[in-house]
């Protein structure tokens, strides 16, 4: 039987929002973040990244910078005792200008490229997840997965809220962080579900 899994944004959602990170030492993690992965590492639920990362498309940065990046996020969370159990990213843009990676494709959020394979290649059952970011896109693409949805206040979501960055949207829950969410929302989310299953 498919499981239900946890998809998560990475800047202002795991890690610290600072733009396009040219420095690994800007690469830092959200307090609480490593424990709320643990948390679902320690029930069982796989935890996956689902980022955008169009720095490659926009000519900022190659591709394997971003490998480089993930390495560290990977690192840092290993140091307290968490893991996701696979990065999915999507370097593309519609308007790039690297030619490479300048298309209209269907992993960028909110497309729901990513999550669907990732769905097809772990075997999820995306309408028992849970896909947590900070901006009105990651609501939009765990809609469009047909996932519950949490937008978090870390990174952008407070101008999402405001009407200032991007567009409203209408999550299933609005938390400060994903340790929150982690807490309040998943954890007792995830119980319930095993006991039941
Ligand atoms: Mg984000
Ligand atoms: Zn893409």
């Amino acid at each position: 039987m498919s499981r239900p899994a946890v998809f998560l944004d990475r800047d202002g959602t795991i890690n610290v929002e600072a733009g396009y990170i040219r420095e690994l030492e800007n690469l830092n993690l959200i307090p609480g973040a490593a424990e709320a992965i643990r948390g679902l590492n320690e029930l069982g639920v796989p935890v996956i990244l689902a980022t955008n990362q169009s720095g490659p498309a926009r000519g900022y940065y190659p591709e394997s910078w971003v490998h480089a990046l993930h390495e560290r996020l990977v690192s840092l969370l290993a140091a307290e005792g968490a893991k996701l159990d696979a990065l999915y990213y999507c370097p593309h843009l519609p308007d790039g200008t690297v030619p490479e990676y300048t298309q209209n494709c269907k992993c960028r959020k909110p497309e729901p490229g990513m999550l669907k394979q990732a769905a097809a290649e772990h075997d999820l059952d995306l309408s028992r997840s849970y896909m947590i970011g900070d901006k009105a896109t990651d609501v939009e693409v765990g809609q469009n997965a047909g996932t519950h949805t949490v937008l978090l206040t870390s990174g952008y979501g407070t101008q999402v809220l405001e009407g200032t960055y991007q567009h409203k949207v209408n999550p299933d829950h609005i938390c400060d962080t994903l340790l929150e969410a982690w807490q309040k929302h998943m954890k007792p989310y995830f119980e319930a579900e095993l006991a039941n299953n």
